[in-house]
């Protein structure tokens, strides 16, 4: 494949983005996604809807009826394929085919017609009507319509609370390669997250980044909601941080890097994530990061008082103490996960159980270990500032030394620790 051109790149995302029939007049898409309701309890902060538990690879041979998938099925390919979103950043490697000049998408097992006759029910009422969620009767922006037929579907990519994710192709051209995650209504609708999902596919959607995941577009059917995500080829983070155990201090200076320059676009769209942590991070087909979970994230008018959410382990004094809280909480969560890229464990982590925890964070009880150098100790100490006015803005986390210092010279991240 060529690479692309700025020309091309720009009539790709059309042709994803533009809607062909226009229609405006449908219901928007109102807000969201994933992970729990809302809160008031802290140990229900412990749950963690979106099992982060892969699926075995893809060798099981299905003997179901498959979408057309050419090739023979190979799982180690993943990550040197060219994707969408690579187009997008405008970072092309070499294309991996199957032979046929054709992009490998991997075996498709048949996941989604086997699960879809044993799991979920179609849902009925206001549910139904709240989980109609169609990106081409979105207000905002809306697409062509897209139904399951449209794709081409190959190797399962993961599992997660609601539904499995596969790799897919666009049957027309151009051919994007893209995720498609499911969700089963009837089990939203079980866990009260239908406003969260609809939150979260909102917010998502009208995100361009390019170290935020994006929602190209979605639809549904009687019993299920499809996303189509952009393919983060290299998969998840937390898996590379509990493979290494923790990151080299170029590594984690790159991705904060990138954390930063992404929730600064999120701040100035007035978004907070309120749920940043390993788990919810993907990353590229270059080793980028990709913030890839809006479930937890709000629209900030202004100062919140909440409802709390996300994992004990990444929430500021502020949250778990039950304040008001506004966008400063992604700063605090940032110096939890430098923290953590370089330690391989998060700072206020207390194996005893969360009050343990919720007590060091309320007395922010830091201990950082000698291992850590300076320059990173430092930007750590004035992210994780009990008082989130002083903690340290996001232009400034930029120009951090530490920071700055490996964003000259650093390669890119994939691959290596
Ligand atoms: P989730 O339901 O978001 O927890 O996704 C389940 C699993 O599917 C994740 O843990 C990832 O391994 C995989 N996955 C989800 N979204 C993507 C994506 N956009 N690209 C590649 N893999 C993904």
């Amino acid at each position: 494949m060529a690479m692309a051109t700025v020309g091309s790149v720009t009539r790709q995302i059309a042709a994803l983005e533009i809607s062909s029939k226009q229609n405006t007049t449908g219901k928007s898409a109102k807000p969201t996604h994933q992970k729990q309701g809302s809160q008031t309890n802290v140990s229900k902060l412990l749950t963690k809807f979106a099992a982060p538990n892969p699926f075995p690879e893809s060798k099981s041979k299905s003997n179901l009826k498959t979408h057309h998938v050419k090739g023979s099925s190979s799982s180690s390919s993943i990550s040197k394929l060219p994707t969408a979103s690579q187009k997008l950043t405008r970072t092309p490697s070499p294309p991996q085919t199957d032979g046929q000049g054709e992009i490998d998408i991997g075996h498709y097992d048949g996941g989604f017609e086997i699960e879809n006759e044993k799991r979920g029910e179609a849902v009925h009422g206001e549910a139904a009507e709240q989980l109609a969620l169609d990106s081409s009767t979105s207000k905002s922006r809306p697409t062509r319509e897209w139904h399951l037929t449209d794709f081409d579907i190959g190797r399962p990519l993961g599992k997660g609370k609601f539904g499995r994710v596969y790799m897919i192709r666009t049957k027309t051209e151009p051919r994007y390669i893209l995720a498609l995650k499911c969700l089963y209504k009837s089990e939203i609708v079980q866990s009260r997250v239908e406003k969260q999902i609809r939150r979260e596919i909102e917010i998502q959607q009208n995100l361009r980044h390019p170290h935020v995941l994006r929602l190209y577009g979605y639809f549904h059917d009687e019993k299920r909601i499809f996303l189509m995500l952009e393919f983060a080829g290299k998969g998840e983070l937390y898996k590379q941080l509990t493979k290494y155990g923790s990151f080299s201090e170029r590594r984690s200076a790159v991705y904060i890097d990138q954390m930063a320059d992404a929730l600064a676009y999120l701040h100035a769209k007035h978004v907070i994530h309120r749920d940043i942590k390993p788990e919810n991070l993907l990353l590229g087909i270059n080793g980028e990061l990709k913030i890839g979970d809006f479930g937890w994230s709000v629209h900030a008018p202004g100062n919140r008082r909440t409802t709390l959410c996300g994992t004990l382990d990444y929430l500021p004094p502020e949250m778990v103490e039950g304040k008001e809280h506004n966008e400063k909480v992604d700063l605090w969560a940032l110096g939890v996960l430098t923290y953590e890229f370089i330690v391989g464990s998060p700072p206020f982590e207390d194996l005893t159980g969360y009050n343990a925890t919720y007590k060091r964070i309320a007395k922010v009880d830091l201990r950082i270990p000698p291992k850590v150098s300076a320059a990173a100790r430092d930007l750590i100490e004035k992210l994780l500032q009990y008082d989130s006015e002083k903690r340290l803005p996001l232009a400034d986390v930029r120009q951090h030394p530490w920071i700055v210092r490996y964003r000259t010279k650093a390669p890119s991240t994939g691959g290596t620790q």
